[in-house]
């Protein structure tokens, strides 16, 4: 199954309804700082079902409603409609959810336009293999987030993500499965390195080392490394998780400014290869990442303030070459 359509009306930066159609492959969203890019994130995880206001980048629930600007009114309701489809030759129909909220009112779910109970959506993502939806997801201000923390806040961490009832399900198999999966990633982004994913006992609790060999055989601690290999290894490491999760899309969040060339030139390998069996809508301002793109997508603000999709364009060698020269 795959994402193809996202309708968004009233939700944050979007005031008026605004669709985006997706394809299996890469869609690469693209737009300078500020346009509503991550918005577009926020409002998938949110029609999925997600509460955390937090996670949604909001502190009061009115923060989800089209504030308003000098020249339009602020939204009374927001509703966002996502729309996934079998890949062709299916035989089984698509699913639609649709998650509305009025200001002060109630929120509501539909599945296929039919009123449903936000339990009735999780059984129906369960049935279509996409309960695992709101988790494959890298967002831009937390790209480094497992790098950065001890070895015991790091297993709390993946056994939140692998939703494991205890850290003693974090067990050698899983351990052996990961670590397989992020060398084999991790070669692929960095030829010259190594990585290694081993559980161990610290301040005599369990946890999660990480030991990074760069080029040159420099061995590093996962909190030494720079802004860019920190990335590098990241984006190992989660697409690693991700792939227990068995979701059939993941949403990549601006993962790559950090990279130099050569970097960001393994990187679109990588992706590339992932994306034979998953779809990835990546977010970017970098016109070197629009490279990868299966289709692009622009968002840019319109005059009065709201943002809006520009253009979209199933990419080509002749799309490609004109873009560049612009
Ligand atoms: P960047 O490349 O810098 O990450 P972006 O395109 O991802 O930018 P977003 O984080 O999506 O940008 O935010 C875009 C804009 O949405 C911000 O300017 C923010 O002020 C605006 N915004 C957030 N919430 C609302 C809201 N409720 N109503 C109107 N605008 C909002
Ligand atoms: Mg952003």
């Amino acid at each position: 199954m795959f994402l193809e359509d996202v309708i968004i009306e009233g939700f944050k930066s979007f005031s008026i309804k605004t669709e985006m159609g997706f394809q299996p492959g890469i869609s690469v969203i693209v737009g300078n700082n500020g346009v509503g890019k991550s918005n577009i994130l926020d409002a998938i995880v949110w029609a999925l079902g997600e509460n955390d206001l937090g996670r949604l980048r909001c502190l009061d629930r009115q923060e989800l409603f089209f504030a308003g600007s000098e020249n339009c009114p602020p939204a009374q309701r927001v509703s966002v409609e996502l729309r996934f489809r079998h890949e062709k030759g299916a035989a089984t129909p698509g699913l639609n959810i649709r998650r509305e909220l009025e200001r002060n009112g109630p929120d509501r779910f539909f599945l296929d336009d039919h009123a449903c109970s936000p339990d009735q959506v999780s059984k129906t993502l369960a049935a279509h293999r996409l309960h695992q939806s709101l988790k494959t997801i890298v967002r831009q201000e937390r790209i480094n987030d497992l790098l950065l923390v001890d070895p015991d806040e790091r297993l709390e961490m993946v056994c939140a993500l692998l939703k494991l009832p205890s850290t003693a399900g974090f067990d050698a198999s899983l351990q052996n499965a990961i670590d397989e999966t992020f060398r084999r990633y991790m070669l692929h982004l960095v030829p010259d390195g190594a990585v290694a994913l081993k559980l161990i006992s610290h301040n005599g609790r369990r946890g999660i080392d990480l030991v990074i060999t760069l080029p040159g055989n420099r061995t590093r601690k996962a909190h030494q490394l720079s802004g860019g290999e920190k990335a590098v290894a990241s984006l190992a490491l989660k697409l690693a998780l991700f792939r227990q999760l068995e979701n059939p899309f993941f949403l990549l969040d601006e993962v790559e400014p950090s990279l130099d060339y050569s970097h960001h030139k393994s990187m679109q390998a990588f992706l590339k290869a992932v994306a034979t069996d998953t779809q990835l809508i990546m977010i970017t301002h970098l016109r070197s990442t629009i490279e990868l793109a299966d289709t692009l997508h622009g968002v840019r603000t319109r005059w009065d303030g709201s943002s809006f999709m520009k253009f979209y364009f199933d990419m080509d060698e002749r799309l490609l070459r004109l873009y560049k020269c612009c």
